[in-house]
């Protein structure tokens, strides 16, 4: 059995990409210290859809039964055009049985995943997750790094041998180390509303729908919610110059839910959130110590539910390597492959497909419409192609490619 190194793996933020990255850690018997600045897990409704390659991953860190069970399995999505109502195309993850033992994504909110991974944490005596506690500031020499974390009752210093920056778009650690978070922002934000109704019984059979719009597209989701049970979001866009007081008022939502979904008695919305979009990544995913995953090193528009299973990818990843290396199994410098294959992984597989998802769902040019819808439905219903784009859009053909330059 390995003997545990003196000085832990620092983490910045208990997100979950933190606390999954701190689980990979701790399975492997070394020390890590998770650093969270809030004083619980945050419970605003964002990443839901975990796919094939992430189940996958999480099977490996014990989670995945318990994911499957809290969560939802759905094996299709579905493009509708909003002006027709009709679906333009239903692809089925089914198509990939013989590739994984996950053929399904699971619609499993993401606090309750990180929570998870807090629980699992707690068997081993040599990892810690302090709440409350704010990374505010990093120095590292060529043997290790030192953080300020500031709690209730001050500053104080902790050294460790390496720091992951999992402090999510904002990351203090990505400032501190002065890398540039290159891309741009999207001038509308996205609203998320989330309802009691069974939006199954209007939609049935499939509980990922994306509705294409050339005005206002929309998608809604199947969560499995909380004590009142199950809960659907309805993602859509807003418009630029829109307040938080025009866009969140009652009556606002309300009247949004009614001009997507129609119905007689009015909507019972447990949650009102608006997100700022991006598209960015990092110049670099790594200092040398210090090492940037999740959102801290990429953001992406949610609509195909990558930036997180992207995220948890990172974690697993990078754990195994500062795993090798610490354990002196291999040379330093294999530290060198995170950020030289998952950054261009991440624009190649997060960035390009999320923004030719959103691309497609706000076409305004009927004809560029009508080209998609057209390839969407070839695509659906040639089986190689179909197959295809569900290992692009589960993230199986991005690990599959990591893989093989390993090889
Ligand atoms: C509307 C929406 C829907 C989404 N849907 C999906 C989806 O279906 N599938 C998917 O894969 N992705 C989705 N995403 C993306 C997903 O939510 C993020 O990729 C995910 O939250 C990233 O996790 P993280 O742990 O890297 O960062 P975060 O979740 O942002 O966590 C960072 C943590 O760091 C803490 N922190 C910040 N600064 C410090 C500091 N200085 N010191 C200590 N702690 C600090 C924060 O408090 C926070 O808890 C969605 C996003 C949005 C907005």
């Amino acid at each position: 059995m390995h003997t545990p190194s003196p000085r832990p793996i620092l983490i910045a933020g208990g997100g979950p990409v933190g606390v999954i990255a701190a689980l990979a850690i701790a399975r492997q018997g070394l020390p890590v210290q998770v650093f969270e600045a809030e004083a619980k897990v945050n419970e605003m409704p964002r990443a839901a859809t975990t796919h094939a390659a992430t189940l996958e991953m999480l099977a490996g860190l014990g989670m995945v039964e318990e994911v499957i069970q809290r969560g939802y399995v759905e094996p299709l999505f579905r493009i509708w055009d909003r002006q027709s109502m009709q679906i333009m195309a239903e692809f089925d993850f089914g198509t990939l049985k013989d590739e994984t033992p996950y053929p399904f994504a699971v619609q499993c909110e993401q606090h309750k995943l990180a929570s998870m991974a807090i629980e699992r944490l707690k068997n081993y005596p040599h990892a810690k997750v302090e709440f409350s506690a704010r990374v505010a500031s990093l120095t590292q020499n060529s043997d290790g790094v030192e953080i300020e974390v500031e709690n209730a009752d001050g500053v104080r210093k902790i050294a460790g041998s390496y720091l992951i920056g999992c402090d999510g778009g904002r990351s203090t650690v990505r400032k501190a180390l002065d890398i540039e978070f290159e891309g741009y922002t999207h001038p509308e934000r996205f609203m998320i509303l989330t309802i009691t109704e069974d939006l199954g019984l209007l939609y049935p059979g499939c509980t990922r729908n994306y509705v294409s719009d050339p005005e206002s597209w929309f998608s809604m989701f199947k969560v499995s919610g909380d004590e009142r049970g199950p809960l659907w979001r309805v993602l859509s866009s807003t418009q630029p110059e829109q307040t938080d007081d025009e866009l969140m008022n009652p009556a606002a939502t309300e009247a949004r839910l009614q001009r997507f979904l129609p119905k007689d008695s009015p909507y019972n919305v447990v949650h009102r959130n608006l997100y700022n979009v991006h598209q960015r990544v990092a110049a670099s995913f790594r200092k040398g110590r210090v090492f940037l995953a999740g959102d801290a090193a990429h953001v992406n528009n949610p609509l195909g539910g990558l930036g997180l299973n992207f995220g948890i990818h990172d974690a697993v990843e990078l754990s195994d390597l500062l795993g090798r290396v610490i354990r002196r199994e291999a040379p330093e410098k294999i530290l060198d492959e995170y950020d030289l294959h998952r950054r261009p992984l991440n624009i190649e597989f997060v960035q390009q497909q999320t923004v030719a998802n959103k691309k497609r769902m706000e076409e305004k040019d009927p004809a560029a419409r009508a080209k998609d819808f057209e390839t969407l439905r070839r695509t659906m219903n040639d089986p190689a192609a179909h197959r295809a784009y569900c290992r692009r859009a589960s993230l199986i053909e991005s690990v599959k490619k990591r893989e093989a330059a390993l090889a």
